[in-house]
């Protein structure tokens, strides 16, 4: 007879993966990530304003942090080219002050000038086949990233390369001029810091790792109760 049982899951590995995800926010004032203005606009909000942040209780969002670094594992295949990690700046200009909005690109080709975006999720080849993939979000990410690095390096092709344990598909994504887009994003949310008007959230399932779940749920149109915090308040 088998003498074992299930356990929870060690604290120190809990930690790992909660550090491995950056579990706590950016207190990036200075402008905007592109992850910035592809997320929920309120946590932008929250994030620009300097809003108090909570503690999330890891335990309740462990298999969401296993899967996020389980991805960083595999996003090793980007020392497949000599460029990786490359950071750039796109600078707009609103209300007369320029506003830094930042970019990081997973690796670049410079042979095909080809921009290269690495995403890791479950089952790949069924998502392709049940036509899915590439992600509307996706596309979009890596157009702006294109938008972002036009001014900075030559670039021609943009591709997405979706990862799981078992295959590699990749696709070519068709430029597109972003610069509206991120334009139009950073204006509402500089609007919405200049009149101190919350923006509505945009609920996702990533509302489990927001740091400002509390915050969140005591306004309308956010979530309706803290999901995953420990500590209610935290500076
Ligand atoms: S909890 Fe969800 S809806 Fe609320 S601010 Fe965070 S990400 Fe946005």
């Amino acid at each position: 007879m088998r003498r074992t049982q299930q356990i929870k899951t060690p604290d120190k590995i809990i930690e790992f993966l909660g550090r491995e995800n950056r579990i706590y926010p950016a207190r990036n004032t200075m402008g905007y990530s592109v992850s910035a203005l592809l997320g929920c606009p309120r946590k932008a909000f929250f994030q620009k304003t300097r809003t108090s942040f909570e503690k999330i209780d890891l335990t309740q969002v462990e298999d969401n942090i296993w899967r996020t670094t389980r991805g960083n594992f595999l996003h090793q295949i980007t020392q497949a080219y000599s460029w990786n990690e490359l950071e750039g700046k796109y600078t707009v200009s609103i209300n007369g002050e320029d506003i830094p909005v930042f970019g990081r690109l997973d690796c670049y080709d410079p042979e095909e000038k080809n921009i290269i975006e690495f995403k890791t999720m479950d089952n790949v080849s069924k998502s392709t086949s049940e036509g899915l993939l590439p992600f509307d979000s996706h596309i979009k990410q890596i157009q702006i990233y294109g938008t972002i690095f036009e001014n900075i390096i030559p670039v021609e092709k943009l591709t997405i390369v979706y990862l799981d344990m078992n295959d590699v598909v990749s696709f070519e994504i068709q430029k597109e001029d972003m610069s509206n887009w991120i334009i139009s994003k950073v204006t509402a949310i500089e609007n919405a810091i200049k009149s101190k008007e919350m923006p509505d959230g945009q609920v996702n399932s990533f509302c489990k790792l927001c740091n400002y779940q509390t915050t969140c749920s005591n306004n309308k149109n956010g979530i309706e109760k803290p999901l995953s915090v420990l500590e209610a308040r935290r500076r």
